[in-house]
């Protein structure tokens, strides 16, 4: 099965087809096409973003089309940073300065009201115009000291109570099995495979 990834990220691509190396699909990036439309994210929530990328690319390549959006939710901040999580600090705001605003937002919420949950919402959208979403959290806690040098964004402040590590100390291995993106690929593996059989 062809499909391709909304996306011009190559290292997501390849992160991507290792959790789908098991289907036969052969996945393609953005930067294998040219004058792409532009795309504004202005969804108001993950799924929209994800459908939205997905039947646009689709319908101006005529291919079958996968595409996600994910986000961090803080529930002491009433789900902030949300859809905003990679400008949380500005338009072009690094991941050291989005982990130091939300540090600031949370300077007097205690440790125990620390809770919070990586979002993740794929949609994949056929060439028939059909479409199919899949979604899936992560829960933590959002500590004050950052820890581990993996991953990217807000994995060193978010800290998994069950493997007692920051997602920055995960390996990439077990990181893709336990995370909201992790397991919202479960989901859609489940599907490719249901339609394969
Ligand atoms: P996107 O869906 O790749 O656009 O991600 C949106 C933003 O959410 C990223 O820039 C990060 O700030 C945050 N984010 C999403 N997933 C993760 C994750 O697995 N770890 C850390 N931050 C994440």
């Amino acid at each position: 099965m062809k499909m391709v990834f909304a996306t011009k990220n190559e290292g997501k691509v390849k992160e991507i087809s290792e959790m789908l190396s098991s289907m036969e699909v052969e996945l393609m990036s953005l930067n294998h096409f040219e004058s792409l439309p532009e795309i504004i994210e202005d969804g108001k929530t993950y799924l929209e973003n994800a459908f939205k990328k997905a039947k646009i690319i689709s319908e101006f390549t005529g291919e079958t089309v996968l595409a996600d959006d994910s986000g961090l939710e803080v529930d002491a901040l009433g789900g902030e940073p949300g859809i905003y999580s990679a400008r949380y600090a500005g338009e072009s705001a690094t991941d050291d300065e989005n982990n130091a605003r939300l540090l600031d937002r949370l300077k007097e919420v205690p440790l125990e009201k620390r809770g919070a949950s990586f979002c993740c919402a794929l949609v994949l959208f056929e060439t028939n115009g059909n479409y199919h979403s899949f979604e899936a959290r992560w829960q933590g806690i959002i500590i004050d000291e950052s820890r581990g040098d993996k991953g990217f964004g807000y994995d060193p402040i978010f800290f998994c109570p069950e493997l007692n590590k920051t997602a920055a100390e995960l390996s990439p291995d077990i990181k893709n099995k336990v995370s909201h993106r992790g397991q919202a690929f479960a989901k859609l593996k489940d599907y490719l495979g249901s339609i394969t059989k």
